[in-house]
């Protein structure tokens, strides 16, 4: 070892969280030796790599050392580091913030009865989630349970949600996706009944933090199906509106997941508020929504949009309807759902009958 570096020895920890790594750093840690059946929490990792702190395993017996296996290899832990997991200061956090996630989701009608689900993936193989047949509002801590990648519960006292394997899907799909939130919010499933977007370029924040939406076809809420409908669009995409159901979010904290789904709502309100104002909607310029991507693109977030490849087949039906605050989904963004064909033609139907009607008063 170079001087000036200092190596800490939590060989002898089953689980080591943030505030392990963070005593050790203070401590003037340059590395950090753990064992190889040790689990490291996501937070803890991403803590050492933030610092430049080095993550080396300690072979079981007179062995070398090799650098830590990544954060995404799910392997099943042992029982008793599950429940040191579940109980592990980071983990009482992530409950506490769930539970307050919920009751915003609540607070702001995104929820309703029972309806919408908090989840994080707080290992490779675990994930915190809300129970089934709790309101957001009431949810506490000792409410919270914890399942592996697969959805089986390993701790806590009722039920998960049945809508788990939706969050589960994602995690699998998308490894920077650390929370899911999926709500009802009433605007944005509005257009989630309807099959159609919202139009792009209007609002600076919807465009860093949102952007474009996909929507996911129908399934039964609770199937594997259902929660397969979002695989095409995860990657490039960090909310889907569900056809006739809601919405899903995903982000790196449950917090931030949260705040995309009241960036989406309130954005659909808007709209609907501006369209009813009789004067059409001014959107910016491409070049103005340029640099906007340009800066989520430096938060890391993500936008089919950037891949320059597929951006021709995501402006499609901006073009299509210009001044519309409800566009049918580009290839990019999901199948054009049958209403929204049906919707085309009823309003070629009404458009001829309209012109109809005025060249016979013409003629008249
Ligand atoms: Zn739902």
């Amino acid at each position: 070892m170079k001087s000036g570096e200092k190596s800490i020895d939590l060989g002898g920890r089953k689980l080591i969280a943030m505030r392990d790594v963070q005593d050790a750093v203070t401590a003037g840690a340059t590395s950090i030796a753990v064992a190889a059946s040790s689990v490291v929490t996501p937070s803890a990792r991403d803590f050492l790599q933030q610092h430049g702190i080095e993550l080396v395993t300690e072979k079981a017996a007179g062995g070398s050392q090799q650098a830590a296996q990544p954060a995404t290899a799910a392997v099943a832990a042992p029982a008793a580091v599950n429940r040191r997991l579940f109980s592990s200061p980071e983990a009482e956090a992530i409950k506490k913030e769930i539970c307050a996630v919920g009751r915003k989701l609540w607070m702001r009608q995104f929820v309703d009865g029972n309806g919408g689900n908090i989840s994080y993936r707080i290992g490779p193989n675990e994930v915190l989630c809300s129970p089934t047949l709790v309101s957001k509002y009431d949810l506490t801590p000792d409410d919270i349970g914890m399942t592996d990648i697969e959805g089986v519960q390993i701790a806590g006292a009722k039920p998960r949600t049945s809508e788990l394997l939706l969050h589960l899907e994602i995690y699998k799909a998308v490894p920077e996706a650390k929370a899911v939130v999926h709500c009802h919010p009433p605007h944005a499933t509005a257009y989630a009944i309807t099959g159609r977007v919202p139009p792009n370029l209007i609002i600076p924040e919807f465009e860093v933090f949102v952007g474009k939406v996909a929507v996911s076809p129908y399934e039964t809420p609770g199937t594997q199906a259902f929660a397969e409908t979002v695989l095409p669009y995860v990657k490039t995409h960090n909310t889907v509106l569900l056809s006739n159901h809601g919405i899903v979010c995903w982000a790196d904290t449950v917090t931030h997941a949260e705040w995309y789904a009241e960036v989406l709502e309130t954005y659909c309100w808007t709209l609907l508020i501006a369209s009813q104002l009789g004067v059409p909607i001014s959107q910016i310029s491409e070049k103005q929504g340029d640099d906007l991507l340009a800066i989520k693109k430096k938060l890391g977030l993500p936008d089919i949009r950037f891949d320059a490849s597929r951006m021709k087949e995501c402006q499609l039906s901006d073009l299509e309807v210009p001044g519309s605050i409800a566009l049918a989904p580009t290839p990019c963004d999901g199948p054009r759902s049958r209403s929204a064909s049906a919707s085309d033609g009823d309003l070629e139907s009404l458009v001829k009958s309209v012109t109809d009607a005025v060249m016979d008063a013409m003629g008249k």
